[in-house]
């Protein structure tokens, strides 16, 4: 498509005159027209959207007419600067991940496309971003809609009272809780004070099977309004729900939509690895808004942010059991890669797994890779047949991590995938080869708040053997016994 420099679309026969939008210097902003019979089911779909043209149903004239009487604006998909070119939707400024091809709707030899958020629909020199800039469509309020009739431990209650008051002042903070603090109850307050005041909120979270175990929670105790269930391929995607809860990919569609966005385990994969996630959390939130990042184990500079005063924080040191966190001990185990070479695993390691099987305790090993874990796995069963082990591409991983839940086989062996979201009520906890790049701090920290987790079982061991002690698995100790400490002090823990 391109268009005439006063706007008028042309999706074929294009006037000589015409071109395609990234080329256009300043898009004009028709003022709006109140007398303008605007289509309702387009404000629903738009409002806080930025969408494409082949997302909407509606025809082509339809929509530019509602351009026309300044209920929409177009923005460039792709905007080119001298030095540089830049996806508006993602972010993308890589320009490796810009490509360009022979576009049929523009008519160019070289049209310049985002392969970054291709998946999303591409989004070219000719596409326009689309967004609704006239009146919010009308929204029901509802009266506390909270209807939650548990109780919040003394740490818990503090943190619920901080992200109710940021939430009413459109302020920044983040919330610092121990693995098994129970963090979800403490937006409830918060939540439910921003829909009392018809404010729209957002859930946001890398990870989709997160969305799928929120949505139920959430929809449970907010059971008056509805909630907005949104990953890649879920269908409530044109609902204009007060609560949603998305995947942070799915936040790549919005634009300027929430008046608070709650991004949980912002330390997770894919978010910290990819700045195009932190540039959809940006745009999704309205100018006037507030933000409550969420997370157990924040990097290094969160965590300098947050003690320099730079960043709102408040921390939840403690489980809701009254227990303290598990404290990792380590164990030196010599070079256990060459030991797996001749088929043996190092004495300590054997002697910590039969340990657990001879009592009867199931456990987890954590390794840092697949081929290792699979050599692990192959010389174990010699002895424990039962013995299973479960990676990212396991197919069956679900199933496996069932038949450890119902007590079907004494251990698992597993990569990092494991390493945060389940719980085992009661479990021990060992690293193999901990010194290994991929065990980070914080999934040291989160690989060793599996432990523990349950008021029944509030104990267990987590060892982390090693080949030479490293940084991360210094802090990670180092962080754990500090909240400890805290919890402590705070009299937040009992034992
Ligand atoms: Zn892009
Ligand atoms: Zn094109």
């Amino acid at each position: 498509m391109r268009f005439t420099p006063n706007m008028t679309p042309y999706i074929k026969d294009f006037p000589p005159e015409s071109l395609p939008i990234s080329s256009i210097d300043t898009i004009p902003e028709p003022p709006l027209n109140e007398n303008f019979p605007l289509n309702k089911e387009l404000q629903q779909i738009l409002h806080g959207k930025q969408l494409l043209f082949e997302n909407l149903q509606h025809p082509l004239e339809e929509i530019h007419q509602h351009y026309e009487n300044g209920y929409i604006t177009y923005r460039k998909g792709i905007i080119k600067t001298k030095s540089k070119t830049v996806c508006a939707r993602c972010g993308n400024q890589e320009q490796s991940l810009f490509a360009h091809f022979p576009c049929a709707r523009c008519g160019e030899e070289e049209c310049i496309y985002c392969r970054k958020c291709i998946m999303m629909g591409r989004v070219s020199e000719c596409t326009p971003l689309i967004d609704w800039c006239g009146p919010e469509p009308d929204c029901e309020l509802t009266e506390h809609p909270l209807e939650w009739q548990g109780t919040l431990s003394p740490g818990q209650q503090h943190a619920s009272d901080q992200v109710r008051q940021i939430i009413i002042e459109n302020r920044e903070l983040l919330v610092w809780a121990v693995c098994g603090a129970g963090k979800t109850e403490v937006l409830f307050e918060g939540i439910n004070a921003a829909l009392d005041s018809g404010k729209r909120v957002c859930i946001a979270t890398p990870r989709t099977d997160v969305v799928l175990e929120l949505g139920p929670r959430l929809q449970a105790v907010f059971p008056g309004i509805q909630v907005a269930v949104l990953y890649g391929g879920s269908e409530d995607r044109h609902l204009q729900a007060p609560l949603t809860i998305a995947t942070t990919h799915q936040l790549l569609r919005f634009y300027k939509a929430f008046d608070t966005v709650i991004l949980d385990e912002v330390d997770a994969f894919p978010y910290t690895a990819d700045e195009s996630l932190q540039y959809a959390v940006r745009q999704s939130r309205k100018e006037h808004s507030s933000m409550v990042y969420l997370t157990a184990t924040p990097n290094q500079k969160w965590q300098n942010e947050c003690r320099s005063g730079k960043m709102d924080f408040v921390t939840i040191p403690a489980r809701y059991h009254r227990h303290p966190l598990p404290v990792p001990s380590f164990k030196w185990c010599g070079n256990w890669e060459k030991s797996l070479q001749q088929d043996k695993l190092p004495p300590a390691v054997t002697q910590w797994i039969k340990k657990r099987i001879d009592n009867q305790k199931q456990c987890l090993l954590f390794l840092p890779k697949i081929d290792k874990m699979e050599k692990v796995l192959t010389i174990l069963r010699k002895t424990y047949p039962k013995i299973q082990a479960v990676s990212a591409e396991d197919p069956e991983r679900k199933a496996k991590v069932q038949m450890m839940r119902n007590k079907e086989i004494p251990m698992l062996l597993t990569t990092t995938i494991l390493e945060r979201g389940v719980t085992f009520p009661n479990i021990d906890v060992a690293v193999l080869g901990s010194e290994d790049r991929i065990f980070t701090e914080s999934a040291l920290v989160q690989i060793a708040g599996r432990v523990g987790r349950s008021a029944q079982f509030p104990r267990g061991d987590i060892t982390f053997f090693h080949y030479g002690k490293t940084e991360s698995m210094v802090k990670a100790r180092k962080q754990i016994l500090h909240m400890n400490a805290e919890a402590k002090k705070k009299g937040l823990i009992d034992y």
